[in-house]
This record gives C-alpha cells, sequence and structure tokens, in this order.
C-alpha cells in the first residue's frame, strides 16, 4: 500500500481575549463539466473545513513543514510551540494510479507570529479557497475531519496546562 506522510500546523491566535485558529477551506474536486439542460443538477461540493498541511519534502523536518505549510496555505507565519499529535488515515487516490494510501500526518502548535491571513501567493488559491481565523472553542466541531478535530481538542488540553501562552505579548491583539 502507497504510504504518505504530511505535516500541519494548529496556529493560535488570541484576539479581544479569545483564542482563535488559522483553518483554511481547501478547494476540493468538482464535476469536470456542469450538467446541462434536464436531469439532476451537480450537487455543490459540500464545503471542507481543515487545517492547513502538507507532504513533508525530502531532508526537511516535519515540524519545518508544519511552519512551511501553514505559511504557504495561509499567509501567516507561526513561531513553534510544541508537537501535538499524529493522525492516521486511509483514502483512495482519485488520480493516476488510484492506489489506497496510508497517510500519517504529525500536527503541531504555533504561535501566530506575523503576516496577514489569506495573503498567499495565486498559485496556492487553486489549492485554498479561503483562510480565516475560526474560533478555537468551535474547532472540534466546525473542522471537517474527525482527526483534525481531535488535533483541535489537544490544542485546547495543551492551552488548560499551559495557560501562560495567552500572556504572550507579541501573539495578541486588542
Ligand atoms: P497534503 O495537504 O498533505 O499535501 P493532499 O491535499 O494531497 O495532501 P489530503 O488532504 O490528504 O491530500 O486529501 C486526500 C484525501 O483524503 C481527500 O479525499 C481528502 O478529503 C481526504 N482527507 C484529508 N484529510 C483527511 C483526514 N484528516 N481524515 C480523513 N480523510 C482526509
Amino acid at each position: 500500500m502507497a504510504r504518505e506522510f504530511s505535516a500541519g500546523g494548529v496556529v493560535l491566535r488570541k484576539m479581544r481575549g479569545s483564542w482563535f485558529l488559522a483553518v483554511i477551506e481547501p478547494h476540493m474536486e468538482r464535476p469536470k463539466k456542469p450538467t446541462k439542460g434536464r436531469g439532476p443538477r451537480p450537487r455543490a461540493a459540500a464545503t471542507v473545513i481543515a487545517l492547513p498541511k502538507g507532504t513533508i519534502d525530502k531532508g526537511e523536518a516535519p515540524e519545518q513543514t508544519a511552519l512551511r505549510e501553514v505559511t504557504e496555505e495561509t499567509g501567516v507565519r507561526g513561531e513553534l510551540v510544541c508537537k501535538l499529535v499524529d493522525i492516521k488515515y486511509f483514502y483512495v487516490r482519485s488520480w493516476g494510479d488510484r492506489a489506497r494510501v496510508f497517510k500519517i500526518v504529525s500536527f503541531y502548535l504555533l504561535l501566530y507570529r506575523s503576516g496577514r491571513l489569506g495573503d498567499i501567493a495565486p498559485e496556492m488559491r487553486i489549492e485554498v479557497q479561503r483562510a480565516f481565523w475560526l474560533p478555537l472553542k468551535d474547532a472540534p466541531s466546525a473542522l471537517s475531519y474527525d482527526g483534525e478535530r481531535k488535533v483541535a481538542n489537544s490544542a485546547i488540553e495543551y492551552l488548560e496546562a499551559h495557560p501562560e501562552l495567552g500572556t504572550h505579548a507579541t501573539n495578541t491583539a486588542h
């Protein structure tokens, strides 16, 4: 079975006293051609809300991948705090060899440092439809994938155990 390894990040930012995290709406595959005339209309693809992540390049440490992918996909830069969890899932490639893939994604906790959400390269807009700040408390229900909901819960637990993170001066906006 094919295997893939990716890494991603939960970027936290405190704004007006509450925590938010950077999430993306990835561009999902859509029907190539709209159905014309009669017959059922193509169903609009449901909106997916996901964490920024991407493939670990050769020679790259997973935490570097997380920092790089967060910036590429969201436009903001974060500072590494710690590793959160690894999530695992299977999927079937919808292109090429249509192989069944076992994928492991390592997630890291980052604190917002600089940059503007959505300030991404034009070519990245093919992958990312939108990036926005989601209230952290909503993330365990708003994220689309079970594994990523667990990641959000683990970020919430980390914050509860480390309340000093909220006093980080450069991270907060009032
Ligand atoms: P990457 O962002 O790591 O470069 P990618 O965009 O090529 O990867 P994935 O995001 O892993 O690929 O998506 C491949 C398939 O897996 C899609 O069908 C997607 O809906 C599904 N998928 C993505 N994340 C998860 C997850 N956490 N749990 C289950 N399925 C997922």
